[in-house]
């Protein structure tokens, strides 16, 4: 059966009892939509924070969710508190002495073209926030769950500000909605330039690996510009990959040469490389790189993959795919290429949906059932599989 068949037609009942797992969703777009979770089959929403108007929305959803049912149950709402590539401009980098720290002096220095000529759009843009303030805020928000990622981060190339608000679009506007996105208004000119972008997101990926938290990453025509950052992040931090050879010499050395099988060759190379990483990074604590990093509905070729892969980076990175966006149309069958590369035990699923519910749960179940055919899985036996690496992306 072909991908571009509606892949929940056929028989097999869905695996809902194993778990089901949203790695990328936004159900605080839509507050409304929170009573409904309660009643969904997916085990547990990772709910993302992405600006200034859903921080507070994200925490109070996970603290009013949680530990209200049966206690052995597992957490509704697994939350994730970060600052989106599309409100980036609205960070003031107060931590350089010699970025601008005046309003008007700011955006006219991260927007390009320059809104220079265009005092009318910059006077429409909030008063920014500093980004010492957004990392302190975050944070705090991070110690209070133990177990929240940070997210949304990332970098995105070809997205542009929205326009200021018409009356049309005032009047059009749905008041469900949590304020702060597009919301459908016609586009500017003006783009965040990616020097900003970057270092947004540098901040808070250095606070993920302060706090030791797994990341959720937007990349949009971005994927070589996130992989320098994250090497400018690693160096000096990578882990040490052994070749067979060196391998045997060392445990020759040692006098602990073993009679291994050939299937054992995975597991020893990653005892190896940990143990000579766990040296390292006892030495110098706290890490500046999350742990864990998972690209949110991954688009790219397959080329990326491959180097955020290298067994020498020392963050574990995931992919996580969407049934919108990733198994319509066209990108299908680059999809299904991509899928078909990744190690089993790195891919997720997720909605990116806006509204928790019945659509949720089917977009995961679609999401699931395709990634299973591509990978020729039999369904509980992938299932189970997402279910799995869920929970080593989440807790470690
Ligand atoms: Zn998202």
């Amino acid at each position: 059966m072909s991908i571009s068949q509606d892949a929940s037609q056929d028989g097999d009942a869905f695996p809902w009892d194993l778990g089901v797992y949203d790695a990328h969703c936004h159900p605080t777009d839509t507050m409304a939509s929170i009573a409904s979770i309660p009643a969904m089959k997916t085990t547990t929403l990772t709910a993302m924070a992405t600006r200034g108007e859903d921080q507070k929305l994200v925490q109070q959803t996970a603290e009013s969710l949680n530990g209200d049912e049966d206690s052995t149950r597992e957490e509704r709402i697994v939350p994730a508190f970060g600052w989106h590539p599309w409100f980036s401009h609205q960070i003031l980098d107060d931590t350089q002495t010699d970025s601008p720290q005046q309003k008007d002096a700011h955006y006219t220095a991260v927007l390009a073209p320059s809104p220079s000529e265009d005092p009318e759009f910059i006077k429409r843009l909030p008063q920014p926030k500093l980004l010492s303030t957004l990392i302190a805020e975050t944070r705090e928000r991070l110690k209070r769950f133990p177990n929240a990622l940070v997210g949304e981060v990332g970098l995105d190339k070809s997205f542009r500000l929205p326009g200021a608000w018409t009356q049309q679009d005032l009047d059009n506007r749905d008041e469900e909605i949590t304020p702060g996105s597009r919301e459908g208004r016609r586009l500017s000119p003006y783009k965040v330039k990616i020097y900003h972008q970057r270092l947004v997101l540098k901040a808070q990926l250095q606070l993920a690996g302060e706090m030791q938290r797994a990341v959720s990453v937007h990349s949009v025509q971005s994927h070589g510009a996130v992989l320098e950052v994250l090497k400018e992040l690693w160096k000096g931090h990578e882990r040490i990959v052994l070749s067979r050879r060196e391998r045997e010499k060392l445990q020759d050395a040692e006098g602990a040469l073993s009679e291994d099988e050939e299937e054992d060759e995975n597991r020893r190379e990653k005892q190896t490389t940990t143990t000579n990483n766990s040296k390292l990074e006892n030495a110098q604590q706290p890490l500046p790189f999350p742990p864990r990093i998972c690209m949110h509905s991954y688009s790219g070729p397959i080329e990326p993959i491959r180097q955020f892969l290298q067994k020498s980076n020392p963050s574990d990175v995931y992919f996580s795919f969407s049934a919108v966006i990733n198994f319509s149309g066209l990108s299908a069958r680059k999809v299904s290429d991509v899928i078909k590369a990744l190690p089993a035990e790195r891919i997720l699923i997720e909605s990116d949906l806006h509204i928790a519910g019945a659509q949720m749960d089917q977009l995961l179940e679609d999401a699931a059932r395709q990634i299973c055919e591509v990978r020729g899985w039999e369904l509980r036996e992938g299932v189970q599989q997402l279910a799995d690496n869920w929970r080593r992306f989440v807790f470690g």
